[in-house]
């Protein structure tokens, strides 16, 4: 796919950018990728970063709209974060956190992880990533509950179109159908509620009588499977991949009141919500005044810069694993890069520019502006939603906008618009019939201005082509 900027900056090698090009096609199995349109159109070699903006190969420049996948929060190009690595990497590049050993950066990030995070929740599971963060989290509450003497309280309820990562485990929980298309699944681990979309809620039902029918079918789901066995219910406070989907007014709440009342631990997966995305380090307490018994964390912990996930356990929780289960037995999970110092270097970096630019309270003045500006656009022919908060946004684009039919997949109108789009300097992200906007957390209203003037353009070429 050539696509060019109307910003172009410095000359860059394009031969050079072929040839590793021709290297990617004949060897890098991407992730989620139709490789006969890949083969077909090719693809963008990134190559430089700064601040709200990426720059490719060809020396064309776009603003970031996706923070490069939900999780550059600080932006890009921030030496000191690269600073901090490169000192943790030629200091200490790795070293084993198995049984007593430890690093300073792991000890640091885990305590100021307990100091942001509710405050029940003080103890630190690291992994690599959100989907092994979600894997762990699952073996964790099995073996929590098997020291509690309740092994069958196995079963994890998550919903549709719930985005969870893709070990086995994770994909599992993931509920969007398409995700596992010839794959295999967990299925004896895992059910799948309702999830939560006001757009396309039952017609002439009211947002509350709406969150009344998900409470009730969440109620009569553990009425029909039994409370003792199930162990967990997780859910990301909004949902990202599924959709951006915001769900109706104390829906949270009314989950969280369920699981208390039948011993069901409730997870949330702020691998996307966290971090500042949603003008707070965590949503689940400030934004939708839950307290869960786990949070899971990736991507915005370490502004991607290097992999890391997280799962932060409550006290109570932690009283159990951490209690040895028989003389000579340990807590047998973890990973080589547990606590890997380098990616830990990088996650407090980010943090203390997340605190010292007052990053969140940037995204509580302008995530409000981008909604609103992003609203404006309803007006185009295919936008039949705007949806979202703050820094994490979506365009639903339809065929029809009463009846809310979708457009023919092969139409293929998310992409259009994201091709238009990125044309004219903007990276946005089209999942399916969905156009995602999720930014890196230092826009300012004026990026917001210039973004949504660039998609009202990319929307009117791309309906245009639709014709
Ligand atoms: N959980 C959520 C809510 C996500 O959005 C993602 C990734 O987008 C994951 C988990 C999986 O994270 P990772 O891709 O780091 O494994």
């Amino acid at each position: 796919m050539t696509t060019t900027s109307t910003r172009q900056t410095t000359d860059r090698p394009v031969l050079d950018a072929e040839t590793l090009w021709q290297k990617d096609k004949d060897h890098f199995i991407h992730p989620f990728t139709d490789f006969s349109v890949f083969h077909e159109e090719g693809c963008d070699l990134i190559t430089d970063s700064d601040g709200i903006y990426v720059e490719d190969a060809r020396g064309n420049r776009f603003i970031d709209g996706i923070a490069g996948l939900w999780c550059v929060n600080v932006g890009h190009g921030r030496a000191e974060i690269g600073q901090a690595m490169a000192d943790q990497a030629t200091r200490m590049a790795y070293f084993s956190t198995f049984n007593n050993l430890s690093n300073a950066p792991a000890a640091e990030l885990a305590a100021k992880l307990a100091e942001l995070a509710p405050a029940h929740l003080n103890h630190v599971f690291y992994s690599c990533g959100g989907s092994a963060a979600n894997d762990a989290t699952i073996r964790l509450v099995h073996y929590y509950f098997n020291r509690l003497g309740k092994p069958n309280k196995k079963r994890i309820l998550s919903r549709n179109n719930a985005y969870h990562g893709t070990t086995y485990l994770a994909a599992t929980l993931t509920g969007i159908e398409c995700n596992n298309w010839d794959f295999d699944t967990l299925d004896h681990l895992v059910t799948h509620l309702s999830e939560a979309n006001c757009y396309r809620r039952p017609e002439g039902m009211s947002e509350a009588e709406y969150c009344d029918q998900l409470v009730k079918e969440f109620e009569d789901t553990v009425a029909e499977i039994g409370a003792d066995n199930i162990a967990a219910f997780i859910a990301e406070p909004i949902m990202g991949a599924g959709g951006v989907l915001v769900a109706p007014e104390g829906y949270h709440v009314r989950m969280q009141a369920v699981c208390r009342a039948n011993d069901i631990l409730f997870i949330a997966d702020e691998v996307v919500t966290g971090f500042g995305r949603l003008g707070h380090f965590f949503a689940s307490e400030s934004v939708f005044d839950t307290r869960p018994d786990i949070i899971n964390c990736a991507k915005g912990l370490s502004s991607g810069y290097a992999p890391l996930g997280a799962t932060l356990i409550s006290d109570e929780i932690y009283e159990v694993l951490g209690t040895p289960q028989r003389k000579g037995g340990v807590l047998s999970t973890g990973f080589t890069y547990s606590g890997h110092p380098v990616s830990c270097a990088a996650a407090l970096k980010s943090i203390e520019i997340i605190e010292r630019e007052a990053i969140c309270e940037n995204v509580r003045e302008v995530g409000p502006y981008l909604e609103q500006r992003l609203k404006t656009l309803s007006h185009h022919a295919t936008v039949g939603d705007v949806r979202g908060s703050h820094f994490m946004m979506c365009l639903e684009n339809v065929a029809d906008k009463d009846t809310k039919e979708l457009l023919p997949v092969e139409a293929r109108v998310g992409d259009r618009i994201a091709f238009e789009a990125q044309k004219r300097g903007l990276i946005i992200r089209p999942v399916g019939h969905l156009n995602v906007i999720s930014p890196t957390l230092i826009w300012s209203r004026e990026t917001v201005d210039t973004a949504v003037a660039i998609l009202d353009e990319a929307l009117t070429a791309a309906t245009e082509s639709l014709r």
